[in-house]
């Protein structure tokens, strides 16, 4: 059965919150945080194919099925990107969202957008790129880029009804 259809996966990634106070939170005004979150979204569209070299051929279409064609199969992808701040009081914003643009265009799309992830993604190389691994892909290579908040949900749909969640340290708040 293929694996990429019709679940929703929830994938937490390694990472630490060094934020002050030690500690991670989200409220509303006026609760002990005042933090905001923030959310930008991208689609980009890609291909890939399911396979691992160490399962014989038929395992490998057993347990990824269609996923495991040679040829690939795309997908559009939407990505969504959440960052957690305080909004600075001069600006209003968590970030400059002109920023954080130019982040996932740098970061995303010119390295996965119309790319065949499996041969053209260096970071994906050796890992099945499903969905749950892009999705942490994205989350390392953007957590060193955003320096004003800090990143807090990574959430790559695949297709409407399958998505997978990076969260800092397996947080949700
Ligand atoms: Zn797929």
């Amino acid at each position: 059965m293929p694996v990429c259809f019709g679940r929703r996966i929830v994938r937490t990634c390694k990472g630490l919150w060094n934020g002050k106070g030690g500690g991670f939170r989200c409220g509303p005004q006026g609760s002990e945080s005042d933090m905001v979150l923030i959310t930008r979204k991208i689609e980009f569209s890609a291909s890939h194919l399911y396979h691992n070299p160490a399962f014989s051929p038929d395992e490998n279409r057993r347990v990824f099925g269609k996923c495991n064609n040679p040829h690939g199969h795309g997908h559009n992808y939407t990505l969504e990107v959440t960052v957690a701040g305080e909004p600075d009081p001069v600006t209003g914003m968590v970030l400059d969202l002109k920023e954080l643009k130019e982040i996932l265009e740098r970061e995303v799309m010119q390295r996965m957008d119309h790319r065949f992830l499996n041969y053209e993604v260096a970071e994906l190389k050796g890992q099945i790129p499903t969905c749950e691994n892009i999705a942490r892909v994205i989350w390392d290579l953007l957590d060193p880029q955003i320096k004003q908040g800090r990143l807090h949900r990574v959430r790559l749909y695949e297709s409407a009804d399958l998505f997978a969640d990076c969260y800092r340290n397996g947080a949700a708040c």
